[in-house]
């Protein structure tokens, strides 16, 4: 599939860039560090890169870092490495603490024009005389001290002087305002905490709306993407721009943000899940982080795809997971490398093999050689999925069967002679006989069967861990919930054991694979020589596997 939506924001560019309007474009992705990235932040991630890219414009990371009470090191390394991943490199590595200088002295300035006052009223007075939607708020008793008198308040603040919520920096806009936004917003807090790039220098800290427009113009951002939940906020941005003496004149375009059916994207919710311990870390393969879907075994092509597909629109609306794991597939289809793997093994004895093991070289890919092949064996004893064998077929059913054949793929087809029962009645064992005319890519017999299924040799096999994965919620709208755990779907991971063709039994972390009918797998990393493990990325969309 190749189609490429376009984007409002998109024709927008170019239309500027084609009536002479700008020469670069410039966008940031700017995460605030209190977590690690998620799917919905891929969508942001791709877009503001993706413009840049395609437009031979910049796109800069930029830490939000204005709030060093929940922001740590740990989640700066994993959001660099995540973008990485994804596929996208910055054009410089920004930090809204290495402009606290300069918003400082904007903020002064802001001051000394009689644009913002300290507000010495408590977090409770400042609540209650902020007003409704309805109704005006209620001016602050010290909205109309001097600006000098501003001035040596805010610089006590800066300088330690002043304990945390004595006092904030507010701008003076309008306590009637219809946007509340705009009824003397917050511009900065004292916060007694070190922050972990500027140490103990601060301890009063800007707010996000007063420090993303101006970090936005200082690195000379020219299209400021954010969700629509900053459309509120504009005039804000646009009243502080207007204000300050910038170096240049960024503009914010809102759209919709990612929602997934299913999934929760935000990242108070998510660490709620990492510190009750409900998951095994944020990149537990369950998780929508970024991190989780890489160790699941998402590749970047295939969540790009994702977010080529979805689009970029101004309408909230929330996208099928359907959407996500046929990117991943659809990806994954082209490149993985395929192999044999046989879940739940029904033993079978080739009755009229009488040799040692036959070796066949398979390419890893039948399309793409470059990937070169490997070697499996076929031999006396065998196992197949005990799915693939029915004593009572339904109508419909082409794999074996009694008095039936089946080919074998990549080996030959097997004629049914006789199954051996349990005590209970179940199939212990399968009896076959192999016909030696028809080994795949010789065979001349003119056979033709209506079923192959995979299979590997028994003696040569290896046992691995597979670890299954399905829905993380049992309600399509966990983010709705207050304690996302209450939702967890008991059934989210299920563990269990393969057996796998020989060329499975190494170590090989960066391989994509698809077990040949079964799904799309990868490595987990804590897989050793020892033992190995593999998670299922995605199911395969295949007629074989009926919904029972
Ligand atoms: P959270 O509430 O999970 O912390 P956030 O929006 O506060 O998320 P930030 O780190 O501030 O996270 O976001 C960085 C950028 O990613 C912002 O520009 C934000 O608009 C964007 N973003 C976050 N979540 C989504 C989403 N679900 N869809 C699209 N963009 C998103
Ligand atoms: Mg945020």
């Amino acid at each position: 599939m190749s189609e490429k939506p376009t984007n409002f924001i998109r024709t927008k560019i170019s239309d500027q860039i084609r009536q002479g309007q700008i020469d670069q474009v410039v966008t940031r992705f700017p995460p605030e560090p209190n977590g690690y990235l998620h799917v919905g932040h891929a969508k942001s991630i791709c877009l503001n890169f993706g413009l840049a890219a395609e437009f031979g414009g910049r796109c800069n990371l930029r830490f939000d870092d204005t709030n060093p009470d929940k922001e740590s090191q740990e989640y700066i390394d994993a959001i660099e490495e995540d973008v990485r991943w994804l596929g996208f490199e910055w054009s410089e590595l920004c930090h809204t603490a290495d402009y606290f200088e300069k918003l400082f002295d904007w903020a002064l300035h802001l001051i000394r024009n009689g644009d913002a006052y300290v507000d010495e009223q408590s977090a409770e007075e400042m609540r209650k005389n902020r007003g409704t939607l309805k109704e005006a708020g209620v001016d602050s008793p010290y909205r109309e001290r001097s600006a000098g008198e501003n001035e040596a308040l805010f610089l006590k603040m800066r300088d330690g002087e002043m304990s945390e919520g004595a006092a904030v920096l507010r701008a003076k806009i309008s306590m009637s305002a219809p946007n509340m936004n705009l009824r003397d917003p917050a511009l900065y807090r004292i916060r007694h905490t070190k922050h972990p790039r500027t140490g103990d220098r601060w301890c009063i800290y800007p707010t996000y709306d007063y420090a993303h427009g101006q970090s936005d113009a200082i690195e000379g951002v020219t299209h400021s993407l954010c969700t629509l939940e900053f459309e509120d906020h504009r005039p804000l941005y646009e009243w502080l721009l207007k204000k300050l003496p910038l170096p240049s004149r960024p503009k914010q375009t809102e759209f919709s943000r990612l929602e997934l059916e299913g999934t929760v994207t935000s990242k108070r919710k998510l660490n709620t899940l990492v510190q009750g311990g409900y998951v095994s870390g944020w990149d537990d393969p369950r998780m929508p982080t970024i991190a989780g879907m890489r160790r699941r075994g998402f590749s970047p092509e295939g969540i790009r795809l994702f977010c080529e597909r979805i689009g970029v629109t101004r309408k909230p609306n929330t996208i099928e997971l359907q959407i996500l794991e046929g990117s991943i597939r659809d990806d994954l289809e082209s490149r993985a490398h395929k192999a044999m793997a046989v879940m739940d093994p029904l033993k079978v004895v080739v009755t009229n093999w009488d040799r040692g093991p036959l070796p066949i070289k398979v390419p890893w890919h039948p399309k793409r050689p470059e990937l070169g092949s490997r070697t499996v064996f076929f031999g006396q004893k065998l196992y197949i999925d005990r799915s693939d064998f029915e004593l009572y077929p339904p109508d419909g059913f082409f794999r074996l069967v009694p008095g039936g054949s089946v080919r074998l793929k990549y080996g030959f087809i097997v004629d049914f002679e006789d199954a051996v029962l349990d005590e209970k009645g179940g199939v212990k064992e399968v009896h076959v006989r192999y016909d030696p005319d028809t080994r795949s890519g010789q065979d001349q017999s003119g056979r033709r069967v209506k079923g192959t299924i995979h299979w590997v040799h028994a003696e040569s096999a290896q046992e691995v861990d597979v670890r299954l994965y399905d829905r993380m919620f049992t309600v399509p709208d966990p983010g709705n919930y207050e304690d996302p755990s209450s939702v967890i779907n008991p059934m989210s991971l299920t563990l269990g054991t393969a057996q796998v063709e020989p060329a499975l039994g190494c170590l090989m972390p960066e391989i994509f694979f698809q077990f040949e009918r079964v799904g799309f797998f990868k490595q987990d990393p804590a897989s050793g020589q020892g033992r190995l493990i593999y998670n299922r990325s995605v199911t395969l969309k295949d007629a074989w596997i009926k919904k029972s």
